[in-house]
């Protein structure tokens, strides 16, 4: 099936990087957010960031020019159904995902494809309260999403081969890699990457070592281009503490608690650098740590 328009649900960190790449590679893309701030803070971000872009010589001014006119922003959800292919990028909260699914459901084309970037939630159980399970499909894009080259494709249990296939094609024109995954908690990377993360968090909330001492100790230490706590910071705490839920809830397994540390910075609404204060604070001319 081909794919010309691209719905997507969500203009946040992850919303805007995703509506970037589809413009650039020649989709028109409609974005939604229920704030309108938001949206228009989106579409001035992306404009700075294919600028920038520009500026190191990745695209042409025309390249520029031309997916910006192929982005166009609403506050409405029903005027997404029409899209070939809608990715649902909104709040990693399963309540907020299943009532965008439910209110779109009647708008939607019967070709429509489904799509959730959730970094956790079970694609079967999103996709097992729409009218189509099997057009739908887990679409995991990494953060920032212009530069990180993979993006997990996730089968629900009911995901048909031409929705797969379609969806390959779809990354392949993006000029990113796949990597299929399972559909079980947090998929491949987080799976792997979150009980680092909130690991790290443990050992600061233990005084195993301050916020600089682990980041730098994992940076040179073993070689990640970025310590776990500042990492976490630019994913979002709140997003971090939501998938080690969702690995604890779905697992079972007292291994994926999530650091009682983690908890008290996403209840102070310190959610990282979306709200200029995490495990380091950002208000000033370089990061601080909080502790
Ligand atoms: P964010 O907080 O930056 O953005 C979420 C956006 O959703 C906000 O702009 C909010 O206004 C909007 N929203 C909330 N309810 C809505 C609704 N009913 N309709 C339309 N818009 C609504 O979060 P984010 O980091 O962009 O994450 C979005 C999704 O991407 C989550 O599912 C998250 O797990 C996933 N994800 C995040 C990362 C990351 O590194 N942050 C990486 C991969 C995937």
């Amino acid at each position: 099936m081909e794919i010309r328009t691209v719905g997507v649900v969500g203009a946040g960190q992850m919303g805007n990087g995703i509506a970037h790449v589809f413009a650039l590679a020649g989709y028109d893309v409609l974005l939604n957010d229920i704030s309108a701030e938001t949206l228009e803070k989106a579409v001035a971000l992306i404009d700075r960031n294919l600028e920038r872009q520009a500026a190191r010589g990745k695209i042409t001014a025309e390249d520029h020019g031309a997916a910006m006119a192929r982005i166009r922003t609403t506050t409405t959800l029903a005027d997404i159904g029409a899209s070939d292919l809608i990715i649902e990028s909104a709040t990693e909260r399963e309540t907020v995902k299943q009532a965008i699914f439910e209110d779109l459901l009647p708008h939607l084309q019967p070709h429509t494809i489904l799509t959730s970037n959730t970094s956790s939630i079970s694609i079967t159980r999103l996709a097992s309260r729409t009218d189509r399970p099997e057009r739908f499909m887990g679409f995991h894009f990494m953060n920032p999403v212009p530069v990180m080259q993979l993006v997990e494709l996730i089968r629900g249990i009911a995901t048909d081969e031409p929705t797969y296939k379609t969806l390959l094609g779809v990354v392949e024109k993006l000029g990113k890699t796949a990597a299929s995954s399972e559909d079980f908690p947090a998929f491949i990377v987080n799976r792997i990457l979150m009980p680092m993360i909130n690991e790290a968090v443990y050992t600061l909330y233990e005084g195993v070592g301050n916020v600089r001492s682990i980041d730098e100790s994992m940076k040179l230490g073993a070689n990640h281009p970025m310590g776990p706590l500042e990492l976490a910071d630019f994913i979002g705490l709140d997003t971090c503490l939501a998938i080690m839920n969702v690995l604890h809830d779905g697992l079972a397994d007292t291994k994926y608690r999530p650091c009682p540390l983690l908890t008290k910075y996403v209840e102070a609404g310190w959610l990282g650098r979306k709200t200029k204060r995490g495990f380091y604070d950002y208000r000033g001319d370089e990061p601080v740590p909080t502790r």
